[in-house]
């Protein structure tokens, strides 16, 4: 394919759903014009705001403030430190060496499976989404605040959530799910199969 031939696919011919296609073609452009699978899946996570607000959520709900409690890191608005600092390699790659080892050992064991499930788990598509939020009437199915609650805008937004948890098999059949905001699903926590929607 000559260059004019892909400018014209780029410009007039690409239909897009999503980012992945652009994405696809520069990643491989960068690469030397060849890319494995998963170097094309880092790229696309690199690029997917959604993927990277979540994990900058998870990172900013459970390691900065256990860490930041131990005063091993301290946090400044959006910067994390570590509150240790070594010019000394052998250290350096101890402790490396440490944090390898602990995600290693952590990852062998039951309790590291369902952690990663529950991590990167498969999506649920989105006319399941809409006809679970349709069923509820857009309302948490356990304490009834609804998205745009103003005065209840610390509970929100609101989750779709598996009645039979992820972790235990539960699937993303529709009759598995349920609408529960961001408080009721965190009191719910992950061992609970209660079904709300009465
Ligand atoms: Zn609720």
């Amino acid at each position: 394919m000559n260059h004019q031939a892909l400018v014209d696919f780029i410009c007039n011919k690409m239909s897009m759903s999503h980012i992945y296609q652009p994405l696809l073609i520069k990643a491989l452009l960068e690469s030397g014009g060849t890319s494995s699978i998963r170097q094309l899946a880092i790229a696309v996570l690199n690029m997917d705001e959604a993927q990277i607000a979540y994990y900058e959520d998870r990172i900013k709900k459970m390691p900065v403030p256990v860490l930041s409690k131990h005063e091993i890191i301290e946090k400044n608005g959006d910067f994390i430190s570590l509150k240790y600092s070594t010019k000394n390699l052998e250290e350096k790659s101890e402790i490396k060496l440490l944090c390898e080892q602990k995600i290693h050992d952590f990852i062998r064991t039951r309790k590291g499976n369902e952690f990663w499930d529950r991590f990167t788990p498969e999506p649920i598509p989105g006319d399941v989404r809409y006809e679970v939020l349709k069923r509820a009437n857009k309302r948490c199915e356990l304490c009834k605040v609804s998205e745009g609650d103003s005065l209840y805008e610390e509970r929100l937004p609101l989750h779709i959530d598996h009645i039979i948890p992820r972790s235990k098999g539960g699937s993303n059949d529709i009759e598995n799910l349920q609408v529960l905001c961001r408080a009721c699903n965190q009191g719910k926590g992950n061992r609970d199969s209660t079904d709300f929607r009465k």
